[in-house]
């Protein structure tokens, strides 16, 4: 039976590290969370992120759009939070509704800003190795895998998935700790053998427990960033399942993240970690106040 990996008390730890170093800075980190609409999954995201923030001691300023607000409200909006010094951290939840563009909105939005790490300029510095802001999903993967595995040189990681949130920068990730990476997707051939060959798994999908027990490797490590809510037989509701097949692939695998309480806990606590990121950045430039 694999070792799983308890993401959640992963995450504990690491907003208790975070709440340490702000509490020790001479200015307090803020993060600006933008909700357009009415959409209940983002609705409990936004509140869960809004909650963490204070509680690791940072400002936290909560905009509440309607849905029908237009492009260039939402776009003023992100303009003021990029000139606001209060603000270090801005994040848009995604999906908008139909209407806006979101890739224009997050063009926007400062890169320095930008802990969502989805703006081309930090896609740009990730693919280049440099320092920037990455994405909150991939850095909580990352940090798993370097807690459980160390070093990670040499070792076979395949990407289910190539999507710019969770697929492309977790490849990216995957390569600067000297994985040989392979990146699959709809289109790949085999999928199954390519990832028997994989010493770390990623699945980042989005359908309901495709990755099989006789896909993986024995001993291999299985990152499942997948979330499906799929009908429970027990009670008729919905539950929350990964894209891989926990109970049988937990047989095989040597390391494993369960569904819920695995990568998906990580991904507010990476944003607590990317605001801190940013914010002490962003001061460090910052002009010296002058004495008066
Ligand atoms: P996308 O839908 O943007 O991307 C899915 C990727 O999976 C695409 O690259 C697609 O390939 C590939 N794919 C689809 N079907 C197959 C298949 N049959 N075989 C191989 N590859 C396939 O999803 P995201 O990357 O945004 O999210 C992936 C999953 O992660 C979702 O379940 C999402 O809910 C979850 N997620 C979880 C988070 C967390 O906090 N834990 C945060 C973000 C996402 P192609 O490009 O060819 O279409």
């Amino acid at each position: 039976m694999a070792d799983i990996i308890d993401g959640k008390m992963f995450a504990e730890s690491l907003r208790a590290g975070i709440a340490a170093e702000v509490a020790s800075l001479s200015f307090r980190p803020g993060l600006a969370v933008v909700l357009v609409g009415d959409d209940p999954a983002s609705k409990v995201y936004v509140a869960n992120k809004v909650r963490q923030t204070a509680e690791v001691g940072m400002r936290s300023f909560e905009h509440r759009l309607p849905a029908e607000t237009t492009q260039e409200a939402l776009l003023a909006l992100v303009r003021k939070l990029n000139a606001d010094a209060a603000v270090h951290g801005i994040l848009v939840q995604l999906p908008l509704p139909g209407h806006l563009r979101a890739d224009a909105i997050i063009a926007a939005i400062s890169p320095q800003k930008d802990v969502d790490g989805l703006t081309v300029s930090n896609a740009g510095l990730l693919a280049n190795g440099l320092p920037g802001l990455v994405p909150c999903t991939p850095l909580g993967c990352l940090l798993l895998l370097r807690d459980r595995l160390g070093d990670m040189t040499g070792l076979n990681a395949v990407v289910v998935g190539r999507s710019n949130l969770v697929g492309k920068p977790i490849a990216q990730l995957l390569l600067q700790q000297n994985c040989t990476v392979t990146i699959a997707h709809s289109k790949t051939r085999n999928l199954p053998e390519l990832c028997r060959g994989a010493d770390i798994l990623i699945a980042a999908v989005g359908r309901a427990e495709m990755i099989k027990g006789d896909w993986i490797k024995p001993g291999a490590t299985v990152i499942d960033v997948g979330i499906n809510r799929v009908p429970a037989a027990e009670t008729g509701k919905t539950k929350l399942t990964g894209d891989v097949a926990f109970a049988e692939a937990a047989n095989v695998a040597g390391i494993i993240t369960p569904v819920p309480g695995g990568v998906g806990p990580m991904t507010i606590a990476c944003l607590l970690r990317n605001t801190l990121t940013a914010a002490k950045r962003i001061e460090a430039r910052a002009p010296a106040v002058a004495e008066v």
